[in-house]
């Protein structure tokens, strides 16, 4: 009887075993190690002077029962250029037999971190000694983010994978809430305005009880720094917290829509450290409640669809703007003078949107800098087990819904010119042409 229970149990435990994730996990230290300029303020006027703390990049490579792969990538940047892009899918393609599909490339658009290759030139008066700079260093960093993505695939161990939401409050509406000043008064008086979204989505990697690997996001810029030294501003406090509070295990930061939310009041380390705790608390937090656990199913799909430009600058605002190239509209204008009389101006940019199915988490990730507009509504549309992820894949722009187009500023407007795009705004129907997209490939991932 007993030799039979065994038998019996022998079998009831094989396709069990079988049938269970696989998960592997790789980093890479890449701070720069030469002074270098910093991306994501225009008002910078000298290359980095060290470092707060080490920048990473790291892997996260999943598998489901039936040995469909996808890979998350974080890094400690302000975000991934068309041509990093376009280079990691070439050689994730070759080197690892990644299809863009199953590539999640995030940024977590930290402001105390280098500038990468064709990302915002203009903003930053660079020579050509600067840009050989930039360019070894996105080298190295397409090197490491290639070898850690084979790292992570070869280090493939049964896992379970669980989800959960935590909570936590410091992103303010940026728009809403000006002058930055009075910010401190109105948190006191519970008196903030404008739309936020202050979930922490959470996706615990479990080794047997032992935490492997948790990715966490929050929808807030990254700008509590400003400083001439390395961070991964708060998330970069976040990571170490939870990887000192869970050694061996890996934290990686998946940047929300918080393109129109910044973490307020800032500008001084201590906030970006306690910004950064309070986000790993959120993450403890839920890794102590009940968390869903998400059958070894994925399935992945991408899409880019072409996202319209509005009117083109006219010629004579643009040459009276290049008249002055010491600050970054006239080196933009300039630039912009020269592509329209090549009769060189696209029309349309390819906007990179993606659709992940983890078990029952509907996970969707955007490219650009997404207002928090899109994740609350793609969250009311799909339900509470849908993660939004920005700043993915390729950060080429703003993505402002119509409210925020129509209202102008620099998230629907003037942030263009800084992007170094042709045109003043995205055409009209940028909302529709985005959720159109991202229902269609919704449907399409079964
Ligand atoms: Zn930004």
């Amino acid at each position: 009887m007993n030799t039979l229970r065994i038998i019996l149990l022998l079998c009831l435990a094989l396709p069990l075993s079988a049938a269970s994730w696989k998960a592997g996990t790789a980093k890479a230290d890449i701070t720069p190690n030469t002074p270098i300029w910093m991306a994501g303020y225009g008002g910078r006027t000298k290359p980095s002077e060290g470092t707060l703390h080490p920048l990473w990049a790291k892997a996260l490579a999943l598998e489901d029962a039936k040995g469909n792969r996808a890979v998350i990538i974080s890094t400690d940047t302000l975000g991934m250029t068309a041509s990093i892009y376009a280079n990691l899918k070439a050689r994730l393609a070759k080197e690892h037999k990644l299809q863009p599909e199953q590539i999640m490339l995030n940024a977590s658009h930290t402001h105390t971190g280098p500038v990468l290759r064709g990302g915002l030139y203009d903003i930053y008066p660079l020579n050509a000694a600067h840009i050989k700079r930039i360019e070894e260093y996105s080298a190295r960093l397409e090197n490491e983010i290639v070898r850690i993505t084979g790292q992570a695939l070869k280090n493939l161990e049964p896992v379970t994978l669980k989800h959960g939401i935590g909570i936590t409050r410091f992103g303010v509406n940026r728009r809403e809430n000006k002058p930055y000043s009075d910010v401190p008064k109105l948190i006191a008086a519970q008196a903030l305005k404008g739309p936020i979204d202050h979930d922490v989505p959470v996706l615990a990697v479990y080794k047997g009880l032992e935490l492997k690997a948790v990715v966490f996001g929050y929808a807030c810029h990254s700008t509590t720094l400003g400083i001439q030294k390395f961070s991964g501003d708060y998330s970069g406090f976040t990571q170490i917290a939870l990887e000192k509070s869970h050694p061996g295990a890996l934290a990686l930061f998946s940047a929300g829509c918080g393109a129109d939310i910044n973490p307020l009041p800032r500008r001084v380390v201590h906030l970006a450290e306690r910004y950064g705790l309070m986000l790993a608390a959120a993450v403890e937090e839920t890794l102590l409640q009940k968390m869903q656990p998400l059958e070894p199913k994925l399935n992945t799909r991408i899409k880019t669809i072409p996202l319209e430009y509005g009117a083109l600058p006219e010629p004579a605002a643009l040459a009276a703007a290049a008249k002055n190239q010491t600050n970054y509209r006239g080196r933009w204008a300039a630039r912009m003078l020269k592509l329209q009389a090549d009769d060189d101006v696209p029309k349309t940019y390819p906007y990179p949107i993606q659709c992940w199915r983890v078990g029952d988490l509907l996970w969707l990730t955007m490219g650009g800098e997404v207002v928090v507009d899109f994740s609350l509504n793609f969250k009311k549309q799909y339900g509470p087990r849908t993660w939004v992820t920005s700043y993915c894949n390729d950060v080429m722009a703003y993505i402002p819904t119509f409210r925020v187009l129509q209202e102008g500023g620099y998230e629907g407007q003037s942030s263009m010119a800084v992007y170094g795009l042709p045109a003043d705004r995205w055409k009209e129907n940028v909302e529709d042409l985005v959720t159109e997209g991202i229902n269609q490939l919704v449907r399409d991932t079964k």
